[in-house]
């Protein structure tokens, strides 16, 4: 069995339909399609709900492959250095990582999609600008995004 994330040492093998996380009773919360735990069943917290540990795998896999795979591009292949490259590689990374996790838009994916902007935009030898803009691009997209 496993132990409950809110309640250590107390084991349970009811898991929460949203993040999958072992609940026990005192935190179940009935909902139309099961029982979630409490953070879950928060409406509010929907939009930075519990992203799972295969989720984060995916979304660094397919981030560092479009990060890496543009830069690359970008800077080997193509040889452009636009402001507007950077910034469309940065919203492309941004949209593979958010896309990667399951659609979550946390502080947590914005940093991941930073991350692999960054990788990539080191790889592909942008520059300060460059480096800068396609990350903070990355960011900000997982952030603002509203669908
Ligand atoms: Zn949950
Ligand atoms: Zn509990």
């Amino acid at each position: 069995m496993a132990e409950c994330v809110f309640h250590p040492g107390v084991e349970t093998n009811v898991r929460c339909v949203e993040c999958e996380r072992p609940i026990c009773p005192k935190d179940m919360v009935p909902t139309p399609v099961g029982y979630k735990c409490r953070e879950c069943a928060r409406p509010v917290k929907s939009a930075t709900r519990f992203v799972k540990p295969q989720q984060w795998a995916i979304g660094t896999g397919v981030g560092l492959a479009v990060g890496l795979g543009g830069g690359v591009l970008i800077g080997w292949v193509l040889g452009i250095g636009f402001w507007v490259v950077y910034l469309g590689f940065g919203m492309l990374v941004g949209e593979a990582v958010r896309r990667g996790t399951g659609g979550h838009r946390t502080p947590g994916v914005a940093a991941l999609a930073a991350a692999c902007a960054l990788l990539g935009a080191i790889v592909g030898g942008f520059g300060e600008f460059g480096l800068v803009l396609g990350t903070a691009a990355a960011a900000v997209y997982v952030l603002s995004n509203r669908w």
